[in-house]
């Protein structure tokens, strides 16, 4: 017999399956809270806590009813509590939903960061009957959020510095597909050219250059290797400048091109830069080789000697470059007798102080005749001091060395004959004046025998008359000795000399007819400025010459005077003048008077004074003229002023 089911059994039974149904919903909904680390709870109107579910042990160690109430309110973190509860009251009071972050202790002691958010259930008549919250950690998640918030401002930066630097570096920075389509040119592109990303890249390349670009990225996309080329772009103001183009394909894993990556660079300074410094260098070259020096960069740590490509010239070895050599073999050209001293003085310079270097001396030619070497370096020095490189020049002065000597030798010369030509000018004047002593002689001499025929005439009488012969004898010879001193070459050298003696010995020959021409001179000489460094006969031919120019020049004057003077001077020299009374110089005339051939004389040559400056300025001193106040020119010339010297009698 089957009995009906009793409508209670009925409605336990359904009222099971509707609890089963439920309990497997709410299990299914715990699983999930779970596993979404989420915990369930309920309230009640007036905020305690009525319910919530396991995860609270889980995640508090606190016992499921310890949190019920305000029991939850013990695991928030204490700084979090004011703010928590006033939330939660606030949304109580107005029913408002409920939305807090707080932290939350853990069973571990830890702090979680969670998220509370809970809804009011309301009745029929709208009040609220209940609220169910969940609570979350949000921890990770904050975590995970931060990171990314924290790997997108990086990335920005690292964008940033990356565009950055490619505006500082002026470049364009450009990108296409794989098979160079879609080209896309960063804003630089545009500010350069003026021309629009849109626009055909290619009109701003120089039109020259067009093809061969366009070549080379076609053989670059066909085979994928890397683009590379230089060309001109037309800048927005109408001006090319150079610029290096390079690009690199990222590929797939198979290795298929995806996209190309390239940046346009302006290289134009640098290539101006570039052809300034081939320019110096071809210049350096060019000057070195019209120099004729020998360049050389001397490796002092490896002992060894590069030599600029013409050093062949000098050192006779042809053509050929010498290329690189130890020192040795430079050594050992030196001329034996110049050798220990020059490389002496090159050791003393590495192993000193010493920047510069130089020295002269005789350098063995391939054929072994030796050249003239000026040689001139300059040492480079590490920090600490020590010498690393030295670099130079040789220079071949043999042949200036040769018409040095050819000049001086035809100086010498000059001067040689500018005195025989003054001797020759007063050659008239000399017979006249060696005719005064030797009249005087024979008028002694024929005079002495007519006394010497008479018995009566005492001998002092005798003797004195043979006095007088014998000093017009004497002064004839003078006169002659003097002469032939000063026209005799000689060897030109300069001594320690006593000015006195010096002057007053040109004074014989100068003023030989001063006396018949109404001249009277007078000597005023400084005894403290006695000692001077002198060629004797060459510094009496200036005086002969500044005399002889005195004298002429007062030919027409009324009152005919000289005075030579000495004195001390400025710069341990001795200064000598020769003053006169005569017409003066013409202002115009006193600057080239001592540099060009002028004569106001006929049959004058003008040489006397450029010969005098020669003369002076090769024994280091200076000549120059004035005008006198009083009328009359004063030439003065300087002497080195020399140490005292014991006198040398002379005659
Ligand atoms: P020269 O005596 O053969 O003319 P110089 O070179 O000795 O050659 O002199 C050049 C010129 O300088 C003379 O012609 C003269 O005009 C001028 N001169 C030289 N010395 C004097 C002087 N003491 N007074 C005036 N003029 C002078």
């Amino acid at each position: 017999v089957t009995r009906p089911s009793s409508p209670s059994a009925e409605r336990v039974a359904a009222l099971e399956a509707e609890l089963a149904r439920l309990r497997d919903k709410e299990r299914m909904y715990r699983f999930s809270a779970e596993l979404s680390a989420r915990l369930v709870w309920s309230a009640d109107p007036t905020g305690k806590l009525t319910f919530l579910d396991y995860p609270f042990v889980a995640l508090t160690g606190m016992a499921q009813d310890g949190g019920l109430d305000a029991g939850w309110y013990g695991v928030v973190h204490p700084d979090d509590r004011a703010e928590t509860m006033a939330l939660w009251q606030q949304s109580i009071a107005t029913g408002a939903a409920y939305l807090a972050d707080f932290r939350v202790r853990r069973a571990d002691g830890t702090y979680r960061l969670t998220r509370s958010r809970a809804v009011a259930v309301r009745d029929d008549k709208d009040a609220i009957r209940c609220w169910y919250g969940t609570t979350e950690d949000i921890e990770d998640e904050i975590r995970t959020e931060e990171a990314r918030r924290e790997a997108v401002e990086r990335l920005r930066e690292s964008e940033d510095m990356h565009r950055h630097t490619l505006e500082m570096s002026q470049q364009i920075a450009w990108t296409a597909e794989g098979d160079g389509s879609g080209l896309v040119m960063s804003a630089r592109y545009e500010e350069l050219t003026g021309r629009g990303g849109s626009q055909d890249a290619q009109l701003s390349i120089h039109e020259e250059d067009r093809d061969r670009v366009t070549a080379t990225w076609a053989e670059s996309l066909a085979t994928g290797t890397p683009f590379a080329v230089g060309c001109r772009l037309e800048m927005k103001d109408g001006s090319y400048r150079s610029m290096r183009v390079r690009a690199s394909p990222q590929r797939d894993d198979q290795g298929r091109v995806l996209r190309w990556y390239g940046v346009t660079e302006d290289v134009h300074d640098q290539e101006l830069a570039e052809r300034a410094r081939r320019d110096v260098e071809a210049r350096y070259r060019l000057a070195v080789q019209a120099t004729n020096d020998a360049v050389w960069d001397y490796d002092i740590v490896q002992e060894a000697i590069d030599w600029s490509d013409n050093a062949g010239a000098i050192f006779g070895t042809g053509d050929a470059p010498v290329g690189r050599t130890s020192v040795g073999w430079w050594h050992e050209r030196l001329h034996p007798e110049d050798r220990e001293r020059v490389a002496e003085s090159l050791r003393a310079a590495i192993a000193g102080t010493d920047t510069r270097w130089s020295a002269s001396y005789r350098f063995r030619r391939e054929d072994g005749s030796h050249a003239d070497i000026l040689d001139r370096g300059f040492i480079i020095r590490a920090p600490d001091g020590a010498a690393l490189r030295a670099v130079g020049a040789m220079s071949d002065v043999t042949e200036q060395h040769r018409t040095q000597s050819e000049m001086r030798r035809m100086q010498a010369e000059l001067i040689h004959v500018s005195r025989l030509s003054a001797m020759g000018t007063m050659a008239s004047t000399l017979a006249h004046e060696l005719n005064q002593p030797l009249t005087a002689l024979s008028n002694f001499i024929s005079g002495t025998r007519r006394l010497a025929e008479k018995p009566e005439v005492p001998r002092e009488v005798l003797t004195e008359a043979l006095g007088g012969a014998e000093a017009a004898a004497q002064r004839a010879g003078e006169i002659l000795r003097r002469l032939r001193t000063l026209v005799s070459r000689g060897t030109v050298a300069t001594v320690v000399d006593h000015l006195p003696q010096l002057v007053e010995e040109a004074c014989v020959l100068a003023f030989i007819d001063a006396q018949a021409l109404g001249i009277r001179h007078r000597l005023e000489l400084d005894r403290t400025a006695i000692w001077v460094r002198a060629d004797r006969i060459q510094i009496q031919q200036v005086i002969i010459n500044l005399v002889r120019n005195a004298v002429e020049a007062m030919e027409s004057s009324a009152d005919r005077e000289v005075v030579i003077s000495t004195r001390a001077a400025a710069g341990s020299m001795i200064e000598l003048s020769v003053a006169d009374t005569g017409t003066g110089i013409a202002p115009d005339a006193i600057e080239t008077l001592f540099s060009q051939f002028m004569t106001t004389k006929t049959g004058g040559m003008g040489i006397g004074l450029p010969i005098s400056r020669t003369i002076i300025e090769a024994h280091g001193g200076k000549i120059w003229a004035e005008n006198r106040e009083e009328g009359g020119a004063v030439f003065r010339f300087t002497l080195p002023r020399a140490k005292r010297r014991e006198i040398k009698p002379r005659l």
